[in-house]
């Protein structure tokens, strides 16, 4: 039987006829795949399955999502976002890298919103973990999140009427307009990694994804625990991240966005 590989028209100018016609033949399907998008298991033998095919500056790398969750297409990124990427595909992680301090600990909440700077929107996105984030290897009590970003380069926002620096080495990753993950490069010179990758790709407004495919940047806010909340409209998150910043408990960086 052959599989249920949904190929689009982007995916086969990159790959080309022959190997598209391999893959719907089902003699490159993969069968049981991991989906690239909700990271739970698939199977194109079983259910549609679309043909992602993330593409770096050499190299590209094919990966399978249900088509429920994405449809086929290309996405660009970098030659070190394309090994993060793969990574977060193939569920890959090194222990004792640098940048997992926040990962496996708590759940990173992430809301969209724009945010006006000198009478322009900016696309942006405010990470806040569910609970207290402690060092690696520290039993806490107290909350680690905010040094922990600082030391990757993060600057503390005491002013949110100021647009945030841009940080080197970590991108937005977005995917057919979804959120999918912030990505950061290891200091040390090897694999990016997803510092927080999706449960599920997360909808964003047009008006997001106009301004970040615009200005290919997104400002990335982070706080500490209990500093933010859910705020259901821009006007309040903005009240919120004041807030947070007179407190001292925001920070903050530009970062240039990956995909579309
Ligand atoms: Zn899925």
């Amino acid at each position: 039987m052959s599989p249920l590989l949904d190929v689009s028209d982007d995916v086969r100018a990159e790959i080309g006829d022959e190997e598209a016609e391999r893959l719907l033949a089902g003699e490159n399907a993969p069968g049981a795949y991991d989906c690239t998008s909700c990271r739970t298991p698939g199977n194109t033998s079983q259910e549609r399955t679309s043909t992602v095919l993330f593409v770096g500056g050499e190299t590209a790398v094919l990966a399978f999502a249900h088509a429920s969750c994405i449809p086929s297409q290309v996405v660009s990124v970098s030659e070190e976002q394309l090994r993060g990427a793969v990574r977060s595909i193939t569920g890959e992680t090194q222990p004792g890298q640098s940048g997992e301090a926040t990962r496996g600990q708590a759940v990173l909440g992430v809301t969209c919103g724009q945010i006006l700077i000198d009478d322009e929107l900016f696309p942006a996105i405010v990470v806040e973990p569910t609970e207290p984030i402690v060092r690696p290897g520290s039993q806490g009590p107290g909350d680690d999140f905010l040094p922990l970003l600082i030391e990757g380069g993060f600057m503390p926002v005491s002013d949110v009427a100021r647009a945030p620096s841009m940080l080197g080495g970590w991108s937005v990753l977005l995917a057919m307009g979804k959120l999918h993950a912030v990505l950061q490069n290891d200091p040390a010179g090897g694999d990016a990694s997803a510092w927080w990758q999706a449960h599920e790709p997360l909808s964003v407004t047009d008006g997001w994804r106009a301004s970040a495919n615009q200005r290919h940047t997104v400002f990335v806010y982070a706080a500490p625990a209990g500093t933010i909340g859910q705020q259901p409209r821009e006007d309040l998150l903005r009240e919120a991240l004041e807030k947070a910043a007179a407190g001292g408990l925001l920070v903050a960086a530009a970062m240039p966005l990956a995909g579309t």
